[in-house]
């Protein structure tokens, strides 16, 4: 996946079938669903892929017990029918996690033992195991950190896990594999509009600042909390779609939930749900539901959220976290939608809309339903844009990298098949063996391969996307950022002082993911 190379086909100045507008799971799913039943396809995106949203998730594929309490059934039987299939096509990125619900008051085991009973046999022949009741000394072994006061047993199930950004990075590069050009760093700044009726797009590429203009017979808006702004460039009196939510999560380590079992609160005392799930060996721990104003690209967590979690967590915990504990902290935005517009095709989950211009808009869902997602907003498409109708082939489209004898021990487990080259890399270089920080396994060839063929540009795309180093230890990614900036230099022929840049402007972004203690210093 070469940025330079996918350029140059703009240049061509060919009219496109499909322009994405949007690289977070839902653009991204979009263009890999078009490119592979042959459509030309081109996707824009304004900072990196999965910048937004995207990267901010509790990192689950999953059905939503909580819509199982709810009682959303079909939400939860379409969710874990896709979760089925991302493990099928990506069996390289997505794991089976176990969970455990412990159960503190008598009602709690039948309750959610049948419950998640019936959310097994509703998953049919994807299901991932089935839902087992535990004696207290079974619940203890699963989760030994668990708070034994009052404890009686436990739940365990079962639901899928991964990597978001790798999944997004993935995805991307299955779509340039099918032809797609996909470009980061790339903004929609208007539209190209004949007798009213959009007919492209204007972008700028942000490193360059050269602008295209981008002629498409669909133009797919899939900006997720940023959908009412695309929409308004459209037309300035269009109405608000989305409402913004914003969710955080804390991560810390391992020693908190020491076994690779996750603990699962169906209801706190204010009624949300809380995780705690082993990740890249750290625990991640999440999350807040509150209502913002405006969508951000960097969103802030609040010292009111921080404390939230952290005190409610030391409920089910003997060793009570405390501020100092805290490795990272990452917000994101819920695109969800407000109902309003007209809707050509409608799930309770997500929902597409067709502007009087042509634009079609993709809103709400969640990241394991993003195929589907993408397969609906691609039909629709198709008849608005008059494209000759194909089937959609992703319900049986491997993912880049698939690798289906996965082992999940080895350090490079989610590049799937590219973690060959990484290794080819390491014999022909040894010294691209060595690791980037000593708290961490990633090394220095991960960051030839990102610049080479995940369109990897800034230091931040490194640290916080292609390696996760700036969510699971904000303070030791910082630490390793100069080096990663000393190597992408020599890749990318830069100078002192976009190094010197890089790193400023790094540490600035770092300071956001750690908590307001002022103890931790930057
Ligand atoms: C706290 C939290 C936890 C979650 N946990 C889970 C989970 O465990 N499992 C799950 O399935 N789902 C989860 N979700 C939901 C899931 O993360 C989102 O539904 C999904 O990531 C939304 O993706 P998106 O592509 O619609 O939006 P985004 O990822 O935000 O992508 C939109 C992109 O559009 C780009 N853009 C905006 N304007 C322009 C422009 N003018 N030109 C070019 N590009 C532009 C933005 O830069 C952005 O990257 C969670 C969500 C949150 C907030």
């Amino acid at each position: 996946m070469k940025r330079q190379e996918m350029t140059d086909q703009l240049k061509l100045g060919d009219e496109w079938d499909i322009c994405v507008i949007g690289g977070g799971a839902t653009g991204l799913g979009v263009a890999v669903d078009a490119a592979s039943r042959g459509f030309r396809t081109v996707l824009f995106e304004r900072f990196d892929f999965a910048k937004g949203t995207s990267s901010r998730s509790t990192k689950l594929v999953h059905g939503g017990v909580r819509y199982l309490q709810q009682g959303n059934i079909r939400l939860v039987m379409d969710a874990l029918s896709e979760r089925g299939l991302m493990m099928k096509n990506a069996p390289h990125l997505v794991k089976n996690q176990s969970f455990v619900i412990p159960n503190y008051e008598w009602w709690e085991s039948p309750f959610y033992g049948f419950g998640l009973k019936a959310y097994d046999w509703m998953a049919g022949n994807l299901g991932l195991g089935s839902t087992e009741f535990l004696s207290l000394e079974e619940t203890l072994t699963a989760a030994p950190t668990l708070d034994p006061t009052g404890l009686r047993g436990g739940i365990r199930y079962h639901d899928g896990q991964f990597d978001d950004t790798r999944m997004a990075i993935h995805l991307a590069m299955t779509a340039a594999d099918h032809g797609a050009v996909v470009l980061n760093y790339f903004t929609v700044e208007d539209f190209i509009k004949d007798s009213d009726e959009i007919s492209g797009v204007v972008v700028t590429d942000s490193l360059t600042g050269i602008q295209y203009r981008i002629r498409a017979k669909a133009v797919i808006n899939a900006t997720g909390v940023f959908s009412d702004t695309i929409l308004r460039m459209d037309d300035p009196d269009a109405a608000s779609v989305i409402s913004p939510s914003q969710g955080i999560h804390l991560v810390l380590d391992k020693e908190f939930l020491p076994e690779d079992t996750a603990i699962m609160i169906p209801r706190t005392d204010d009624g949300r749900v809380l995780f705690a799930v082993p990740w890249h060996h750290k625990i991640i721990v999440g999350t807040t539901d509150t209502p913002v104003e405006h969508p951000d690209i960097e969103p802030l967590a609040r010292e009111q959220e921080i404390d939230f979690v952290l005190q409610h967590i030391r409920d089910y915990l003997t060793k009570e976290p405390t501020y100092a504990d805290i490795r990272s902290v990452f917000c994101g935005q819920r695109p969800l939608m407000k109902g309003s517009g007209k809707t050509a095709a409608l799930s309770r989950d997500h929902q597409i809309t067709v502007s009087g211009s042509g634009l079609i808009s993709i809103t709400g869902g969640k990241w394991t339903t993003y195929r589907r997602m993408a397969e609906d907003t691609v039909n629709v498409a198709v008849q608005r844009a008059d494209l000759p109708m194909k089937p959609s082939v992703t319900a049986a489209l491997p993912i880049h990298g698939y690798l289906e004898e996965t082992d999940f021990e080895s350090e490079l487990y989610y590049y799937g098949t590219d973690q060959e080259h990484i290794l080819a890399m390491v014999r022909e270089e040894p010294s691209l063996g060595e690791q980037i920080h000593d708290h961490f396994p990633y090394i220095k060839a991960e960051i030839y391969w990102a610049v080479y063929e995940e369109m990897c540009v800034m230091i931040e795309d490194f640290l916080a996307r292609r390696s996760r180093m700036l969510f699971l230890d904000a303070k030791a990614s910082v630490e390793a950022a100069p080096l990663v900036a000393q190597l992408m230099a020599t890749l990318l022929h830069k100078d002192e002082a976009w190094i010197r840049q890089q790193v400023d402007a790094y540490n600035l972004l770092a300071k956001n993911y750690l908590p307001t203690d002022k103890s931790i210093n930057v």
